[in-house]
Formats: C-alpha cells, sequence, structure tokens
C-alpha cells in the first residue's frame, strides 16, 4: 500500500467507523462519507460477542468499554406466564475465560461515539449523501447528492441495510418479509424491581420472545420484543411504535415482563426482512462491509459484531497491499475470500436462531454460535499470510 492511496467509506455507522479506525491505525489514508449531518448512533442497546470486543480492545477502547458496557453475570430463560426460572447460563468471567475476551452489553450510542473518537474529525464528512459512483482502472469517483464529488483509491460501501453501493454493485433484490418486528427501547433499570442489571433476561412465549439486557453501566435495561407483525412497517430504528402494540404483545405475561411494558415510553419498531446472502461483494476498487455486505435477522445479536470483524479484516489485508491498483484488487479479493464465507454462514444461522422455545434455548444458544463468538479474525488472517510468507 502506497501513501498516495485513499480509501473512502461510505457510512459511518458502527462498521464503517470500525473500518476507519482500524485503517487509521495502520497509517492508511481514509475518509468516512456520512449522509447524516451529524454523527450519531439511532438504536438502542446491543450485544459485543468476544468476537467482536477482543477487536475494539486492539483498537484501544479496552478502557471505555469497561467504563461504559456492562459485562453479564448469567443469561436467565424465565417462564413467560410467571417469570419462574428455567434455566440459566452463566457468562461474566466463564465466558471471558472461555472465549479469551468479554461478552458485553452496550449502549449503541456508547460504542459509535467511542469509535468515532479513534478518528480525527477532519477524516470524518457528515452531510455527504452518496448518490452514485463511477470506477475506472485508476480508481473511484463519488457523486453526493450536495452535487460534490470526490476521488478514492478504493470505495467501500458500509451504508448499511439499504445500501446505495450494494444495488450498484450487486443489484436490486427482493427482501422477504419475515412476518415479525422487533420492538424496542430503554428503560430506567430502577424502573423494573425483579430484574437484576447484572444479568440478561429471556422470556419466551408462544407469540413472542423478550430480551431484556443491560446497558450504560447497568443504569438501563434495553429490551427487544420480536413478535408477529403485518408486513407494512419500516426497518429503521428511527421507526415509532405505539406503546399500546408493546403491552397488546406481552398481555398476561410475567409480572416482571408487565413491569418493564409499564416503564417503557418510547417504544420503536424494526420490521425483520431476510435477505439471500449474496454471491460477490467486490470488484476491483469497490467492496462492501457489515449490513450492506451480509444484512442478517438480528436472532444472533451478530450483525454489528460481524461488521467489526469485517472493518478489521479489510484494514489487514489493505494493510498488507502490494503498492498500485492491483494491490487494492488482490486485496479486496482477498478480504471477500476471507469473510464472505464465514459472514454467510452467520447469516444463514441467524435465520434459525429465532424459533427457540423456552428452556432449549440458552443450551442450544450457547452451542450454536460458540464457534462465532471464538473466532479471531484478525489474527486468523495474520497466521495465514505468515503460513504463506513460510511457503
Ligand atoms: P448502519 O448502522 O446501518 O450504518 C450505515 C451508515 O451509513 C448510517 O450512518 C447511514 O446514515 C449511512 N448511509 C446510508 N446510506 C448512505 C449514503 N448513500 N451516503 C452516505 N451515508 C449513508 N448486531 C449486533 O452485533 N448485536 C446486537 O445485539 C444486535 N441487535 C440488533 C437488534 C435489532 C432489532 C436489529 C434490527 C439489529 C441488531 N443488530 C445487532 C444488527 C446491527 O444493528 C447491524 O448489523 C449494524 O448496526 C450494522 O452496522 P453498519 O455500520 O453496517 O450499518
Amino acid at each position: 500500500m502506497t501513501t498516495t492511496t485513499t480509501i473512502a467509506v461510505i457510512g459511518a455507522g458502527i462498521g464503517g467507523l470500525a473500518a476507519a479506525a482500524a485503517l487509521h491505525r495502520r497509517g492508511i489514508d481514509v475518509h468516512v462519507y456520512e449522509r447524516g449531518d451529524t454523527l450519531r448512533e439511532q438504536g438502542v442497546g446491543m450485544h459485543l460477542g468476544p468476537n467482536g470486543t477482543r477487536l475494539l480492545h486492539r483498537l484501544g477502547l479496552a478502557g471505555e468499554l469497561e467504563r461504559a458496557a456492562v459485562r453479564p453475570e448469567a443469561l436467565e430463560v424465565r417462564a413467560f406466564h410467571d417469570g419462574s426460572l428455567v434455566a440459566r447460563q452463566e457468562m461474566g468471567t466463564a465466558w471471558e475465560r472461555a472465549f479469551g475476551a468479554p461478552y458485553l452489553t452496550v449502549h449503541r450510542g456508547d460504542l459509535h461515539r467511542m469509535l468515532a473518537s479513534l478518528l480525527p474529525a477532519a477524516r470524518v464528512h457528515t452531510g455527504r449523501e452518496l448518490v452514485a459512483y463511477e470506477e475506472t482502472r485508476k480508481g473511484v469517483t463519488l457523486r453526493f447528492a450536495d452535487g460534490t464529488a470526490t476521488r478514492a483509491s478504493a470505495l467501500v460501501g458500509a451504508d448499511g441495510v439499504h445500501s446505495v453501493v450494494r444495488r450498484s454493485l450487486a443489484g436490486d433484490e427482493q427482501p422477504l418479509y419475515s412476518g415479525n418486528s422487533a420492538l424496542r427501547g430503554l428503560v430506567d433499570a430502577a424502573g423494573v424491581p425483579g430484574l437484576d442489571p447484572t444479568q440478561m433476561y429471556m422470556f419466551a412465549g408462544p407469540t413472542a420472545r423478550v430480551l431484556v439486557y443491560p446497558v450504560s453501566g447497568g443504569r438501563q435495561f434495553t429490551y427487544v420484543v420480536v413478535a408477529p407483525a403485518p408486513e407494512g412497517h419500516a426497518e429503521s430504528w428511527t421507526s415509532a411504535a405505539e406503546h399500546a402494540d408493546l403491552s397488546a404483545a406481552l398481555d398476561g405475561w410475567a409480572p416482571q415482563v408487565r413491569r418493564l411494558v409499564g416503564a417503557a415510553r418510547d417504544v420503536r419498531r424494526w420490521a425483520l426482512y431476510d435477505r439471500a446472502p449474496l454471491r460477490r461483494w467486490s470488484t476491483a476498487r469497490t467492496t462492501l462491509l457489515g449490513d450492506a455486505a451480509h444484512p442478517m435477522l438480528p436472532h444472533h445479536g451478530q450483525g454489528a459484531n460481524q461488521a467489526i470483524e469485517d472493518g478489521v479484516a479489510l484494514a489487514v489485508c489493505l494493510a498488507e497491499a502490494a503498492p498500485g491498483g492491483d494491490g487494492i484488487a488482490a486485496a479486496l479479493a482477498r478480504y471477500e475470500a476471507v469473510r464472505r464465507p464465514h459472514t454467510t454462514r452467520v447469516q444463514l444461522g441467524s435465520r434459525d436462531g429465532g424459533g427457540r422455545g423456552p428452556g432449549k434455548g440458552v443450551r442450544d444458544q450457547a452451542a450454536d454460535v460458540s464457534w462465532i463468538l471464538a473466532h479471531d479474525v484478525e489474527q486468523s488472517l495474520y497466521d495465514e499470510m505468515s503460513g504463506d510468507n513460510a511457503a
């Protein structure tokens, strides 16, 4: 990689910022273009698996995560009708030891802020919505909605589930509605006595599944209720829902769940759509990352974790690339070869992760995803490269 190489990342979500931070850390000239007028993340809480946290630690965020995130001690499955304990999976230090890094729950805004802090402000350009791009043998020209244009050596589409770059690269698609939507929000932990903010909870009933986990150092809970809903709602963090929808979905449920419903204020809805894995992510100068590359149902809690893995993998491949256009093309091809099979497996597994009943959930979930949580994409790439060099 030469000093004249410039990488343009479209989208300052968790994936785009993680990629830019990993590239910047390796001395690569990177610019992020975000359509929003300010840098902010809309969602509520999220899970960070050890596969994601080990990479965030190496980016320098261990201390910040320690302060803002929570390391849940356990996941408890509770009966939906009376809240009694069905099964308990110890997490905390047990999982940290097993997977080599902690499993954390964090407010998305906190993680987003941490990632943004790893980049000089001049590298992130807000109010720049990509509308088109042209790729030639010499590089990529980016065109924005405000009429401006810029050039880069390579383009990374980290522009989310409705990606403009994906549409251009892979064509139109047919998202399939899953029949469910996710109702979600935040409540003050003090407003839900009976739920301990050092733990995660799952209540799985016949018509809905409720996941509750602590964020913001344990001061708040995020809840996610996956329940059937008619098609027609948006796939967006900003789409509002009625409190009555939440209340109706959980009518007659355990007292802890009813208290949570009582404490909920601003309820949001994300309609859950499924998409087939892409057959191709990259050309010689353009590639995709995060939800733009592999939009997935959220049942494994892995979309953002996979986006972070993508970002670090891309940075490793580009940092090791030979100079010039052929070097960039080879790096993007290597990135795709490493990431696409892995994320395809996660994407397809996430489809099946949605339908578990109570009791089965904990053990199956831990067994199902251990190969995902144990993965160290950065180390495996370096191991592969040192093997290549030795051969
Ligand atoms: P996004 O976060 O969508 O970011 C894309 C960015 O690109 C945005 O800032 C957008 O404004 C910008 N943009 C879009 N178009 C343009 C354009 N044309 N020009 C410039 N900028 C543009 N994942 C987990 O890992 N753990 C969880 O616990 C988890 N829970 C989830 C729960 C639910 C209900 C859902 C729906 C998803 C969940 N996910 C979870 C998935 C996770 O939210 C996503 O995978 C992740 O946010 C994707 O990040 P991204 O950066 O690829 O995309």
